[in-house]
């Protein structure tokens, strides 16, 4: 559905007044409208129209902003004015309207090519190199129905592993992946480009009220091809909780560390690779300042070169030095004769009389069915939950407990040319505060910073002071905060059968969550920063250097709010929405990784940790997909 011509003259108005200028930006306008027409949700696209339609009533405009006039019709001033009135408002659905068309208009507008040479951002460092494509995945011409031992929904760091793993058990496997096959070939650099082909739902995803941004991979290999590479295994203390806590002692015990082991050895998990960024080396030089915990991140890559590109790995790694399942696992599984089909959106798994007997799918635009002896669903914690509610699958905990690692920042003005968007994707951590209770709290670490990046965090409190501060990303540094949360949100479907993401932090959580935001400024006034600011919706900066300047801040942030779209939150771990437990009225799963009540039907992806795993979960997914790809192979 695309715009209607109302609300396309309210998009281009609100997209002029966003990044000024002066001139009505029809071809900016144009491209957002795209981006409105491909959001998964109908309903998404029904409410933006109907959004956009509003500004433009004099009726509504008179009782919310007191000016009797389209938006568009609106003088400059009085149109700033009031997209400020929004984006500071006490009403959660207009500060939700502000940063549905902020996030839209301004990540477009950065994403485009030749933007960021406002920005000294110098975009793609160079073509990608041209290397040929191993894998053949099969092409789907006209409705077709195919038959495996066992179809692997998903390609990602659950599906990867347990596809490879049961080919090489000699089980005849076919891998279904909604995203396209990309690979070195095809990884750009370009930001707009990266973020619509490897990214779901062109990294426009979020919670239902908007209030967190949801990004993960949506290309073969899922988002082991996007991640930052961070390998850390299971804590010991998380592996006693899900034992203890969950009646799942597997996890304590040798065979889930032999898991771990395998797949650590196979994707290359070293600390030889953690050559400190420019971002990293304020984190550091903070770190130590202050005494606090630092130490180096283990990665899965061989021969990466640490260097300026690096950065971009965010959208896949041009050497394949990273060690995604798309050059390791995936790669494992073709060798042992799986079929992959790519492109191909499963709908919903088909189950007679109590088994799982394949799925259908919608694959380059034909049918494609699949008749299997074994289902195992590996789509991510959002698509997972819905795969099993479209199929009919019905269990009280199903799509709950969703735990979702909120993310945030404080971001910093340095003096030093940080280059924020440059260097190893994350070298450094702290484990300083993620113990505040119970093993809940959170850790810093870095993150690259391209242009859409700053361009989501920087408040917008006029186009002028907005493009100033992008103008700043150079010199821009930032600690990153990811908290455990403890209390999670919940995956439903929507009629057509969409995921929609309902998740809300917790009082508990918020408690972590704003003792981060303290430290993580201290953090950053111990490495010399100039100027701190967290992103929040409307600008709450402090310099350090006077008395208490930091506590005088930090009171302006608590009057600021941290509610829905007041502080910007991504999640970029998503877990636990089938999560897994030793009763059919409080898990998903069996120990063994079967559906409760379905024979046949398998989960091993992100969704069956019992809780957040408080660390960067690729490892513990893998592991506890190798261990699943045992138990189904001596099933089927
Ligand atoms: C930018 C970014 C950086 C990250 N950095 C790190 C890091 O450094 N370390 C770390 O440990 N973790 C990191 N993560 C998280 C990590 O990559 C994920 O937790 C992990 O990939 C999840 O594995 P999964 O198997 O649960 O799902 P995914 O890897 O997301 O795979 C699911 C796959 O299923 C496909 N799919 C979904 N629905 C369907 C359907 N209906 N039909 C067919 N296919 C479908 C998706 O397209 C996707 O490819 C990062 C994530 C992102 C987005």
């Amino acid at each position: 559905m695309s715009l209607s011509p109302r609300a396309f003259a309210a998009l281009r108005a609100v997209a002029a007044t966003l990044v000024g200028g002066g001139a009505e930006e029809a071809d900016l306008a144009t491209r957002v409208g795209g981006h409105v027409a491909a959001l998964p949700r109908a309903a998404d696209r029904a409410e933006l129209d109907l959004l956009l339609r509003l500004f433009e009533s004099r009726v509504v405009n008179l009782f919310l902003a007191g000016i009797p006039r389209p938006f568009s019709a609106m003088s400059p001033v009085q149109r700033e004015r009031y997209l400020r009135g929004w984006a500071t408002s006490r009403l959660p659905p207009r500060r939700k309207a502000f940063q549905a068309l902020k996030r839209l208009v301004m990540v477009t507008h950065y994403t485009t090519p030749g933007a960021g040479g406002r920005l000294a951002y110098p975009g793609p460092l160079g073509p990608p190199p041209s290397v040929p494509k191993p894998i053949r995945p099969l092409s789907v011409t006209t409705d077709t129905t195919l038959t495996c031992d066992v179809v692997v929904v998903g390609s990602g760091a659950g599906g990867g592993v347990v596809a490879a793993q049961l080919a090489a058990r000699g089980k005849d496997v076919i891998v279904l992946e909604k995203g396209g096959y990309h690979n070195e070939a095809d990884f750009t650099q370009q930001e707009g480009e990266g973020l619509e082909r490897l990214y779901d739902a062109g990294g426009l995803l979020a919670t239902r009220d908007l209030s967190l941004v949801i990004l993960q991979g949506a290309t073969l290999g899922g988002g082991t091809v996007v991640n930052y590479t961070t390998s850390f295994a299971t804590p010991e203390s998380v592996r006693d909780e899900w034992a203890r806590e969950h009646a799942l002692p597997h996890f304590r015990g040798p065979e889930f560390t032999r898991s771990l082991d395998a797949v650590a050895q196979r994707i290359g998990v070293n600390t030889d690779h953690a050559a400190p960024s420019g971002r990293d080396r304020v984190l550091i030089r903070g770190l130590e300042r202050l005494g606090w915990h630092h130490g180096l991140l283990p990665r899965n890559v061989r021969g990466c070169t640490q260097d300026d590109a690096c950065g971009y790995c965010g959208y896949g790694c041009r050497t394949a030095a990273k060690q995604s399942t798309l050059v390791t696992y995936l790669a494992d599984a073709v060798a042992h004769g799986a079929r992959i089909v790519v492109n191909c959106d499963v709908r919903r798994v088909t189950l007679a009389a109590g088994s799982a007997t394949g799925v259908e799918a919608r694959a380059q635009g034909h049918r494609l069915t699949v008749r299997s002896g074994a289902v195992v669903v590996t789509c991510g914690s959002i698509h997972s939950p819905a795969l099993l509610l479209r199929s009919g699958v019905s269990l009280p905990a199903l799509g709950r407990f969703l735990a979702l690692h909120p993310a945030t920042a404080v971001f910093a003005e340095m003096d030093e040319a940080v280059r924020p968007w440059t260097g190893t994707l994350q070298a450094h951590y702290s484990d300083q505060f993620a113990d505040l209770d119970h093993g809940y709290g959170f850790k810093f670490e870095t993150a690259p910073v391209h242009p859409s990046f700053l361009a989501l965090a920087a408040p917008w409190e006029s186009a002028a002071q907005y493009a100033d501060r992008m103008a700043r990303l150079a010199r821009t540094a930032l600690c990153g905060i990811l908290l455990r949360d403890r209390f999670g949100g919940r995956v439903s479907v929507d009629r057509a059968g969409s995921p929609i993401v309902d998740y809300r932090v917790s009082r508990y959580d918020a408690v972590h969550l704003r003792r981060a935001l303290a430290s993580a400024a201290e953090l950053l006034e111990a490495a010399g920063a100039r100027e701190i600011w967290p992103p929040l919706a409307r600008w709450i900066s402090y310099k350090p250097g006077p008395a208490r300047a930091r506590e005088a801040w930090l009171a302006r942030v608590d009057a600021a709010g941290r509610g829905a779209n007041q502080l910007l939150l991504v999640t970029f771990h998503q877990m636990a929405s089938c999560r897994m437990g030793a009763s059919a009225s409080t898990s998903v799963v069996d120990p063994e990784h079967r559906v409760w009540g379905v024979r046949g039907l398998y989960v091993a992806d992100a969704s069956v940790f019992p809780t957040a795993s408080g660390v960067n979960p690729m490892l513990t997914i893998m592991g506890i997909a190798h261990r699943a790809a045992g138990i189904i192979a001596l099933s089927h």
